[in-house]
């Protein structure tokens, strides 16, 4: 057929039509374009696919959302796509449809939620895409087998629907004589085994590789494979002789692992010796690169399960094998066991032919916890971690798109797993914040995770000892006839189970509260109090470790002279500098500017300027001066930046290679040492001063993890917290570990003051270089809205029983300029039945000519975690 005639709308003569979101970013383009498929490619576009399409004069990256044979668009101004870039599309159809959900609830551009669930190396500069016919190559090659085996033995492997087809022998049979082979070249030699030739790469029987491979490279492997049959090989090993020690042991090592071992594994020169008689080949094959592969893990058996954790595993089978979706809050204290459940349910899920996903925050993904599930699962885990490479995420992604790994653990991206069949997402965890992602797409990874639960069919657990007020709040409701208002509870189903004791019985440490206030008052300045130095020497006295944490909030290291007051500041924000002691500059976190810290005061010409050490400096200091010899490992921001020091400074201290382990909010979650017997928080209260509706939330959670760190095994544990505020909510009841009692107090609070749950927030920011255009332009911003919200009826007091929303603002951001620009904002309240998205979509369309003529950046908000 032909593109380009002028026939207009003749729909019933148009080929296959693509729609495509284009990777433009713009309100304008947050929609689905028109493309026709080439006859020659269109066996091998599916919704999903990543292609190169031209738009406005280049060629730009895209998905195809969706394949139809109608188009409003006349026939001659119709264009191709240009280039088909996977053979296996990078996105199954359920994500290409939650991105569409996304693009709604998060006012973002559906290209922004597409770019999100695909691995960093995939994309690229979209000007050069791959086109399929120069780059996108097959090769018969399994990573894991060799070519000569697959014929045999491995097709007898492979699913019905592949062996089963008239064509596949042949195929094989036409790739291995020309591999490697373009992908193109073996579609004209079989036009009707596209299907055929997908589902093999898919299953990981034929190997695709393109320019993505080029671009982060390729690990390759030199393997060694025995070149005799097996009876041969006794006569062999005889006639070697007693003198060939180094031969025989190859020999022997290559039977013990199925014929074939890595070649850096072996005896190089023995190995060249047997390659020279002909008993080994070797040969160079591709393989994934494997962060882990240099870790042995223990492999672990199934617990039999406590009371409590059987009834939790019951419900949540139950729910498992109904196959509808159901979520979960399991309200679990530290210890209480919430690990070894998730294990046994995945390990259901797998059974019943479904994959799993496990969701950690990134602080937590510590080898500890990989270890727990590769200890149980095996190479069936794939991990995602912000701290692989590129090419090792992205090798990771691959095992889940092509169904080599059934079990996903990874930090908030990891609820993208390019799964086909999910029957359980776990959220550990649930409350911390780092589940939310602070740029576009500013989504959450519990409500995402929800909602491709809901697609699914499948269950969700958000495990906690400390559930956010939301989520703990939505689970108190479930049931229930009346809606909270605010909350979303139809799309939630949060029903609730917990595990209230720990595994073993063993109590939860005693918490001793110091007043700072009075230990001041009795001339104690330094900032360890008598008890906490007390139970310090008796811990350093016994060989027991002692975890100590500083609030990382309310503290930094910036640079201040002692005369004037004068305080570093970065030129283009309105934030102080942040010190580095290694080098001994000074830099803008939010912005990237650095300078050498200066010597003299610039402002007052005083020597007497210095830079406040970070919290735990100062108290690494303190520590060795008032207990000469001890040793700390220190873990902070500033010491874990490079690569792999986070697990040395944990397997060091695991070691007993330190007394102390000292840190922030780091040290204070899922680890599990059996020596430490003491905890001690310097300073609980300095993030209670924050303005953050969530500040005491933020303190009780901290506190009560941390806690938790201590007499996690044998020895008994004691909790020593420092505070200016002992009589504060938070502080208190979390000296009790009553979560009940706080959430009662906080939810009184949150009520009063209406915040969520109760009732839910939207974020609007703008910014300009000049202050007064972006004042005007904010408070017409405001204006807009309110006018918007009137129009639909919303525009009441928050306290009335109403379907209300109240436009806070503009004010000043909390950071007033970042990189020079000045920004303000609005928060937007609503309660009921409000579609608060739709609201804020409205405004961002008509605010979009305002952006683009005064070069005002607007931003949208849902459900901010900061404001
Ligand atoms: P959580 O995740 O709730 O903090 P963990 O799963 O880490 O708790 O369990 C705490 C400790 O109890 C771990 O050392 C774990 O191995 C052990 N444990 C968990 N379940 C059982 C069980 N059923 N029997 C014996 N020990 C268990
Ligand atoms: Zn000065
Ligand atoms: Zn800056």
């Amino acid at each position: 057929m032909s593109f380009g005639t002028e026939s207009g709308f003749e729909e019933e003569r148009h080929g296959l039509v693509a729609q495509v979101i284009v990777d433009v970013s713009s309100k304008a383009t947050n929609r689905p374009f028109d493309y026709a498929v080439p006859d020659d490619i269109a066996s091998w576009v599916e919704v999903g696919s990543r292609v190169g399409v031209p738009f406005g004069g280049r060629t730009v990256q895209g998905f195809v959302i969706r394949l139809s044979h109608y188009t409003d668009v006349p026939l001659h101004r119709l264009k191709p796509l240009q280039q088909l870039l996977d053979v296996v599309p990078p996105l199954p159809p359920d994500l290409v449809e939650l991105a569409q959900w996304m693009s709604a609830r998060y006012v973002c551009t559906q290209t922004a939620a597409l770019q999100a669930m695909i691995p960093g190396a995939m994309k690229g500069k979209r000007e050069k895409a791959v086109q399929l016919g120069e780059d996108a190559i097959i090769f018969l090659q399994h990573p894991h087998h060799s070519a000569a085996s697959l014929l045999g033995e491995q097709l007898e492997l492979r699913p019905a629907s592949v062996l089963d087809h008239p064509l596949t022998r042949e195929l094989l049979a036409y790739v291995k004589r020309h591999e490697p082979i373009a992908a193109p070249k073996l579609l004209q030699a079989f036009p009707d085994a596209a299907r055929l030739i997908k589902e093999a790469v898919q299953h990981g029987w034929l190997v695709e590789t393109e320019r993505i491979k080029d671009r982060i490279g390729v690990k390759k492997l030199k393997r060694v494979q025995l070149a005799v049959e097996q009876a041969e090989l006794n006569e062999l090993l005889e006639a070697l002789g007693s003198r060939a020690q180094r031969q025989r042991e190859v020999l022997a090592q290559l039977l013990e692992f199925g014929g074939e071992l890595p070649l850096k594994d072996l005896n190089t020169s023995a190995v060249k010796a047997l390659q020279a008689k002909g008993y080994v080949v070797v040969d160079e094959v591709e393989v994934m690169r494997d962060p882990f592969a240099h870790r042995q893990f223990q492999p672990s058996r199934p617990l039999p399960l406590t009371e409590e954790q059987q009834g939790v595993f019951d419900s949540l089978i139950e729910a498992l094998d109904a196959e509808r979706h159901q979520s979960f809050l399991l309200h679990g204290v530290t210890g209480s066991g919430k690990t070894e459940v998730y294990l046994q349910a995945i390990d259901c899920c797998l059974q019943s032919g479904r994959e799993a996903i496990v969701l950690v925050p990134e602080i937590s993904l510590t080898p500890q916890m990989v270890e727990r599930f590769k200890g149980r699962f095996g190479s069936k885990v794939a991990v995602l971690h912000s701290r692989l490479s590129q090419g090792e995420r992205y090798d990771e992604w691959r095992k889940i798109r092509e169904r080599r790994v059934q079990v996903a653990i990874g930090a908030r991206s990891a609820v993208f797993a390019p799964f086909a069949r999910i029957g359980l997402i776990i959220m550990d965890e649930e409350h911390e914040t780092s589940y939310k992602q602070e740029e576009t797409p500013k989504y959450h990874a519990r409500d995402v995770a929800i909602e491709r639960a809901r697609q699914h069919g499948a269950v969700v657990v958000l495990g906690s000892a400390t559930p956010s007020m939301e989520t703990y709040y939505a689970a108190r409701l479930y049931g229930s006839d009346t809606l909270p208002r605010g909350l979303e509870p139809p799309a939630w189903n949060l029903a609730s189970v917990a595990m209230p004791t720990r595994v073993g019985g063993r109590e939860l440490p005693p918490v001793t509260i110091v007043d700072m206030r009075e230990q001041l008052k009795l001339g104690n300045r330094s900032m360890f109090s008598a008890p906490l130095e007390k139970a310090l020497e008796e811990r350093l006295e016994r060989n027991e470790q002692t975890v100590l944490l500083l609030n990382r909030r309310g503290y930094s290291t910036f640079v201040m002279c002692r005369t004037c007051g004068y305080v570093a500041q970065c030129p283009e924000c309105d934030i102080s500098l942040t010190y580095h002691m290694k080098t001994g500059h000074m830099r803008c976190h939010y912005c990237g500017h650095a300078e050498r810290a200066p010597s003299v005061c610039p402002s007052c010409e005083s020597e007497h300027i210095r830079y406040f050490g970070t919290g735990t400096q100062r108290v690494e200091e303190q520590l060795a001066r008032r207990f000469p010899g001890i040793r700390v490992i220190r873990m902070d921001v500033d010491t874990t930046s490079e690569k792999g020091s986070h697990e040395r400074m944990l397997q060091q201290f695991r070691e007993r290679k330190a007394d102390v382990l000292l840190g922030t909010q780091m040290v204070a979650k899922g680890l599990d040492f059996p020596y430490v017997t003491l905890v001690g928080v310097i300073a609980a209260d300095s993030a209670l001063h924050m303005p953050d509706f969530r500040a005491a939330e933020k303190t009780f959670q901290l506190l009560t993890q941390v806690a938790g760190r201590a007499g996690r095994h044998d020895l008994p544990g004691e909790v020593v917290v420092q505070t200016y505020a002992p009589e504060h909510y938070s502080v208190l009841h979390a000296s009790k570990h009553d979560y009940a009692a706080f959430a009662s107090d906080e939810l009184r609070h949150r009520r009063n003051q209406i915040v969520p749950p109760f009732c839910r927030l939207a974020l609007l920011s703008m910014t300009h270089e000049q202050l007064p255009l972006l004042v005007r332009v904010a408070e017409n911003a405001a204006m807009r809205l309110k006018e918007l919200a009137e129009q639909h009826g919303w525009l009441k007091p928050l306290d009335s029983h109403a379907d209300a929303v109240d436009i806070l603002g503009p004010v000043a951001s909390p950071i007033p300029r970042i990189k020079n620009r000045y920004r303000f904002q609005c928060v937007i309240k609503c309660r009921g039945n409000v579609d608060l998205s739709g609201l804020m979509a409205e405004a961002m369309a008509e605010f979009d000519s305002i952006s683009k003529e005064q070069d005002i950046w607007f931003s949208v908000d849902i459900d901010p975690q900061m404001m």
